[in-house]
């Protein structure tokens, strides 16, 4: 009988293990969708193209559609470095790490492996090609963008700097940072109307927009980022939502743009309003009134930029603003930004806000984002 109970027992905790290793399997793995590259997505997940390729036994960039990848270390990474326990040998920690003794001498060349003492700290990882990065952190940083910059992940970013707590940065001081890439590879050149783009990324398709043409479709690695996230902070409250049109961006190189005056530095899209009617799923480019526009995901989406700080203006018709002030106050906007994010309720000449008018602004949002904080000579 006690042999009966013991099996129920093992089967009831095989089944709790089973569950478990499918729930993190699914936070792993990246579905991918139509043209997007491995490169963006190795930046969404703060990940490396590099670690994408070994994780999926992939030889190139090549990926396809639909296809499943791992998109997180494999294994709970210990760390850098190992705090010896008492009692714990080398070769015993040399298991725990999946590396050998002599792995271990050759990186602690001090220690006596015969003798640890509890509390020694050894180093563990095999930081391989990886630059050390002193990182100075700017007005505005945030660790999450400071991880993706630098291909690295947040815990990664937390455990090379322990005394880091929360997201609360301190402007002007360092972190220690290990990346294979010495920082974001796109950049922003100039000003939006006399600019160009270096290293662009191109914006890929995604079920939350409809791409006009891709050929214009460039911009630097955070607009391309940020662009898809705020779409997806929609796409998560409201699952079924219509695409929006994303019209043009800038160039590869950047530069002149037909039709634009700004667009020359990879900060800038043009892109349709939710609204009530989208006919086929896509919300056209054509002239709304206030009661066309859909505010609740109008609003969910530039809240996702505004909240975090990731666009300097957006420029749309004084008349359609009003619908999304009132959401916006609906959903928690403080006094102080409102006042800050929009022009409304003052006059459409007033030069206060970060949602402001423009003319012939009535069938799309203009949207800039912010100069990438690596990016010296954006302005
Ligand atoms: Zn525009």
């Amino acid at each position: 009988m006690a042999g009966g109970v013991r099996q129920a027992l093992s089967i009831v905790l095989l089944a709790a293990c089973a569950a478990t290793a499918h729930a993190q399997e699914d936070d792993r793995t990246w579905r991918v969708r139509p043209g997007e590259a491995l490169s963006v997505i190795a930046a969404r997940f703060s990940v490396t193209v590099e670690e994408l390729r070994e994780w999926n036994t992939l030889e190139g960039d090549r990926i396809l559609p639909g296809q499943e990848l791992v998109v997180r270390e494999p294994d709970a990474e210990e760390g850098l470095t190992h705090r010896v326990a008492r009692g714990e040998t080398l070769s015993g920690i040399a298991v725990d790490h999946d590396t050998t003794i002599e792995r271990l001498q050759e990186l602690n060349p001090d220690i006596d492996p015969e003798r640890l003492r509890e509390g020694q700290v050894l180093r563990v990882d095999d930081l391989g090609e990886r630059l050390r990065i002193d990182y100075v952190v700017r007005r505005g940083d945030n660790l999450s963008r400071i991880a993706a910059r630098h291909r690295v992940t947040l815990e990664q970013l937390r455990r090379w700097n322990p005394r880091v707590r929360g997201d609360d940065l301190r402007f002007g001081s360092t972190l220690r940072i290990y990346s294979e890439v010495p920082a974001s590879t796109s950049e922003s050149i100039g000003r939006p109307h006399h600019g160009r783009l270096a290293n662009a990324e191109q914006l890929p398709q995604h079920p939350g927009y409809y791409l006009r043409d891709r050929r214009r479709a460039y911009g630097t690695l955070e607009t391309i980022l940020w662009i898809q996230d705020g779409v997806d902070a929609v796409l998560q409250r409201f699952p079924e939502s219509p695409q929006l049109r994303v019209h043009d961006l800038s160039n590869r190189e950047g530069g002149r743009m037909r039709d634009h005056r700004s667009h020359q530095s990879g900060r800038d899209v043009d892109i349709s309003f939710y609204q009530a009617r989208c006919p086929n799923g896509i919300c056209p480019m054509r002239n709304l009134g206030p009661e066309d526009l859909d505010a609740e995901r109008q609003w969910a989406l530039f809240e996702a930029w505004l909240k975090s700080d990731q666009v300097e203006l957006i420029l749309m018709d004084h008349s359609l603003q009003r619908p999304l002030y009132e959401e916006a106050r609906r959903r928690g906007a403080t006094r102080a930004q409102l006042e800050r994010w929009f022009q409304y309720p003052r006059s459409r000449h007033d030069r206060q806000g970060i949602i402001r008018h423009y003319p012939r602004h009535r069938n799309h949002a203009h949207v800039r984002f912010v100069c990438p904080d690596t990016d010296e000579s954006c302005r």
